[in-house]
């Protein structure tokens, strides 16, 4: 059986440095908000090359805390619209509307099945104030494009960055292309930790101390209370955890996107459409994801043959039923996209020999 992703045998690979950390962490008697964080968001802010990196308690928070400093600086208010793609993870409208702004979806690109530039002006209202954009699958968005309608229009530019670490566009990293950006350390991204933890990156000093607060009950001074803030701050311990794997971060992808070329240039089946690279952008591969009509025959033959796929995303937010008030709306790109992708198993620890396995079998399904 070749698993989707080998977690075990991943962070088996720095299972002495990992104990240190924890032990570390373990014997100075400090477990929130201590030097491991701070060490951690200087090192996570240097690595991304921006001002600031702030440790929260997952993506979903730092993508949340994002918008939520913009309410407290004034720049949001309730029932703004914010324009996002509508084939994402759910926890990137979650953002929105846990703020009580209005997520304006736009189709994404076929080919990239990232949000596509050219549908961004058509959505922009009176009331639009910021752009989510997400670098889905680990290939970064049209920055130029996406910034040059944001400044037009005088609105914020967030970033999604849950499955880009380390990804570029042109010279700069994921997580320095816009005024903010949300990062996930999910244990199966590309940079996970040993549970939930997350971060926001930004260079804007004013932002920055506004979400400082607002992770730790809106406080800067012990029991004094600026915001109505929440709990949300990156654990010790996974912070300790993060600067061991954040060192090993660019070889970690510099092996997925060994296995990506491999499969780039050797899946030949016509039934099958390979992902498409941009030059501007330099993949991480948090997903290799393939798109076929017969996707559910192809994950059932693959799965018998003792190959673990998954579906990055089965459901589109639109038809969740969580958000049953969008389920009559019609997105058709996204809908196709959802039927018809799959994700090949693909990470650092994905041997060579595993993924000619799969090309095989991919090449000989029809
Ligand atoms: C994983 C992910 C998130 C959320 O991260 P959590 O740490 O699980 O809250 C947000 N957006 C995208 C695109 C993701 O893949």
């Amino acid at each position: 059986m070749i698993p989707f992703l080998d977690l075990k045998k991943l962070n088996a690979q720095y299972r002495d440095e990992l104990i240190e950390a924890c032990t570390r962490v373990i014997d100075s008697g400090w477990y929130i908000l201590g030097k491991e964080v701070e060490e951690f968001e200087k090192e996570f802010a240097n690595y991304c090359g921006t001002k600031y990196a702030i440790g929260v308690g997952n993506g979903l928070d730092a993508l949340t805390l994002i918008l939520r400093a913009y309410k407290e600086l004034g720049i949001l208010s309730d029932g703004d619209e914010v324009i996002v793609p509508a084939n994402t993870y759910i926890a990137t409208i979650l953002a929105i509307t846990n703020n009580n702004l209005i997520p304006v979806l736009v189709e994404p690109d076929i080919d990239t099945y990232l949000i596509d530039p050219d549908k961004i002006e058509e959505n922009i209202t009176s009331k639009t104030k910021a752009i989510m954009v997400v670098h889905l699958y680990g290939q970064t968005c049209e920055m130029d494009k996406i910034n040059e309608i944001a400044k037009k229009y005088n609105l914020k530019v967030i970033e999604d960055s849950a499955q880009s670490h380390g990804a570029y566009y042109k010279d700069k990293r994921s997580g320095n292309l816009a005024d903010a950006s949300g990062f996930s350390f999910y244990p199966g991204k590309n940079l996970g930790a040993l549970g939930d933890a997350g971060a926001i990156t930004t260079n804007d000093d004013q932002l920055a101390e506004v979400l400082k607060a607002l992770r730790n009950y809106g406080s800067r001074k012990k029991y004094e209370n600026i915001y109505k803030g929440v709990n949300s701050r990156l654990d010790e311990i996974q912070a300790a955890i993060l600067r061991v794997k954040l060192k090993y971060l660019d070889e970690e992808i510099e092996r997925r996107r060994k296995i990506a070329r491999f499969y780039l240039e050797n899946i030949k089946n016509n039934n099958i459409i390979l992902p498409k690279v941009r030059e501007d952008s330099n993949h991480v591969w948090h997903l290799f994801v393939i798109r076929t009509e017969k996707r559910d025959k192809l994950q059932k033959y693959l799965l018998d043959k003792g190959i673990h796929t998954l579906i990055h995303y089965p459901i589109p937010p639109h038809k969740q039923i969580a958000y049953k008030e969008w389920n009559d709306r019609s997105y058709p790109i996204t809908e196709k996209i959802s039927r018809e992708v799959l994700s090949l198993p693909i990470s650092g620890v994905l041997t060579l020999e595993e993924a000619e396995k799969i090309v095989k079998l991919v090449n000989e399904f029809d």
